[in-house]
């Protein structure tokens, strides 16, 4: 399989880089020459879509489209070799001498690097986690791919399915410790990849103009393909039924490897522990300040009911209360698209940022090959590979949904709350940081955008609206956007409590449903998320609590210098780099 990697894979720089790469105690003699930085971050984008080349095609490169890499021993210790070899080049490179967002870069790819190590040497879910195995992403995103001629399709799709035998045995050897929770994950997944593969695969082979031949043999690799899956799932199924006792590895990652794995992903200035603590904090201070304005407005809505003791219940009437009013289930995308006007004019009135005219925003029915994610609505952004296609906001009409379904949904998404919504996503929220990002021409931060900032940025975005008489300062919008952003805080406070503390599923629903007022069905999903993935879920309220901190040390600072909208664009001109980088820059002056 490596092998093959290396065929595929032009051999560029990489001598001239890795033959002076002794030098990390010496930095008298390091390279300062930003052409050759450049060049660098070539040769290290080359090779790690050849390390990874089962995520180039996420990203629109479709270099690697008919390779299936086998995740056995083998290739993992080629890949830290590798990875060894190209942070002793990086560390050949004087980060002092470059400006900064190439300083940035190289900080990434630094953290990237360690990050990688990381996951080979400490996680490990290629021993833990079954669903880690599944070869349907890749030929499901051929599959869908518009721009590719179906003869393409066939031909690729057929070399990866040479190896999917061998990638399944190495699933088989690899896994040795594994919680139940990802096991059924991965039934279900590879099940899903069945279905791909009996289903839309084979019809797309018989359609697709070739030679009967060739579509003979990669018939007969279908068939191989499946046989093995479905001997995957025989054996994971016999492991789910006969060990149902105790003897499964535990969902929850423990404080070890919870702590390491948020400083790779999250990369913040604060620990695990320490935004845990904030989170807690917060949720104290939502809550009191949404307890005085349901107090404030019971009378509105409740009329002659006396007013109960119980903070919980009176939030919870109230909101209740104020969800009725909102669109109806006809004109949810229309209100949409009526918003994203008026969102852009008042963030031009107030002198927020600068919003880039020629890049419009458009608003359509999410495309069906992308229904099922369940989300209503999305931001749809071009492939590093591929930024000049249009940014697309994709909004699920409601179609599909029962009255009841579409009147629990609207009340989710009521008057206000999508509003809210419709900041986070678009303007201005990710839509915008999109626009700056791409502005800010960085293939690395477009491949490593860092999820809490990104997340981060959007969340702030909500209450800087607010903030800046969005909405009009009405208790209604501030409650529910109180309502709205404790399920980001609350999101940090269950995450870090079942993977560290062991906070129990009693507990938990107890904390979304009770002290965060969310629908019983949305707090059950949240649980069986929270078992299923780590840290993620810190990212939205780290990144804001980090952007806001910023935010405000500068305003501090600077007193009355500070400009709002300078700083929105000084930040955002980084590109999506991680919030503490950022930071670095812009306080050390
Ligand atoms: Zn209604
Ligand atoms: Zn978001």
């Amino acid at each position: 399989m490596n092998r093959i990697l290396t065929i595929l894979v032009p051999i560029t720089a990489f001598l001239s880089f890795s033959s002076c790469s002794q030098t990390k105690e010496a930095p008298a003699d390091q390279n300062t020459s930003e052409t050759e930085f450049k060049a660098f971050i070539e040769h290290y984008l080359d090779t790690y879509w050849e390390l990874n080349p089962g995520y180039a095609i996420y990203v629109g490169n479709h270099q690697y489209d008919s390779v299936l890499q086998i995740p056995d021993g083998a290739t993992r210790q080629w890949k830290l070799e590798q990875l060894a070899i190209l942070g002793d080049s990086l560390a050949t490179f004087d980060e002092s001498a470059l400006p900064p967002n190439l300083r940035t870069d190289y900080w990434m790819m630094r953290d990237q690097i360690s990050s990688d190590i990381w996951y080979i040497n400490e996680y490990k879910s290629f021993e833990w986690n079954p669903a880690y195995y599944n070869v349907g992403g890749g030929i499901g995103m051929l599959l869908n791919d518009r721009n590719l001629e179906t003869a393409e399709k066939v031909m690729n799709i057929s070399g990866r399915l040479k190896n999917v035998p061998a990638y399944y045995e190495a699933a088989l050897s690899g896994i040795k410790d594994p919680t139940l929770e990802h096991t059924e994950l991965a039934l279900l997944q590879n099940e899903g990849t069945l279905g791909i593969l009996s289903g839309a695969l084979k019809d797309t082979i018989e359609a697709a103009n070739i030679d009967d031949e060739l579509r003979k043999e990669t018939l007969d690799l279908t068939d191989n393909a499946i046989a093995s899956i479905d001997s995957y799932l025989s054996v994971l199924r016999t492991m789910v039924s006969e060990k149902k006792g105790g003897e499964w590895r535990s969902f929850r990652l423990g404080e070890q490897l919870y702590t390491e794995k948020f400083s790779h992903d999250i990369q913040s200035r604060f620990t695990a522990q320490e935004m845990y603590n904030k989170a807690l904090e917060r949720k104290d201070k939502l809550q009191t300040e949404m307890a005085s304005i349901a107090r404030e407005l019971w009378a509105k809505y409740m009329e002659d009911q006396p007013m109960p003791d119980d903070d919980v219940f009176v939030i919870r009437s109230v909101i209740d209360a104020i969800s009725i009013q909102h669109v109806h289930r006809d004109s949810f995308m229309i209100a949409i698209e009526k918003q994203i006007p008026e969102l852009e004019k008042f963030v031009t009135e107030k002198d927020l940022i600068y919003l880039d005219p020629e890049k419009p925003l458009v608003v359509r029915k999410t495309p069906s090959y992308m229904e099922g994610s369940g989300a209503g609505a999305s931001i749809s952004s071009p492939g590093p590979y591929d930024k000049f296609a249009d940014t697309y906001y994709n909004v699920s009409p409601l179609t599909n949904y029962s009255e009841e379904q579409a009147e629990s949904y609207l009340r989710e998404y009521n008057h206000y709350i999508l509003q809210i919504l419709n900041i986070h996503e678009a303007i201005p929220g990710h839509y915008t940081q999109l626009v700056y990002s791409n502005n800010s021409p960085s293939l690395i931060k477009s491949i490593f955008g860092n999820g809490a900032m990104v997340e981060g940025w959007a969340v702030y975005s909500e209450l800087m609206m607010l903030e800046n008489g969005y909405g009009e300062d009405e208790p209604e919008m501030w409650l529910m956007y109180y309502k709205w952003h404790l399920r980001s805080v609350c999101n940090t406070i269950l995450d870090y409590s079942v993977h560290v503390l062991g906070m129990s599923e009693e507990e938990a629903m107890d904390l979304l449903t009770r002290q965060a007022f969310q629908e019983e069905a949305e707090a059950a999903g949240k649980w069986r998320r929270v078992r299923l993935s780590q840290v993620q879920l810190t990212s939205y309220f780290t990144g804001f609590h980090e952007i806001y901190g910023l935010r405000e040390e500068l305003r501090q600072k600077q007193g009355d210098a500070f400009s709002l909208r300078d700083f929105h664009e000084e930040f955002l001109s980084y590109g999506s780099a991680p919030v503490k980088y950022i930071y670095r820059l812009m306080t050390e002056e």
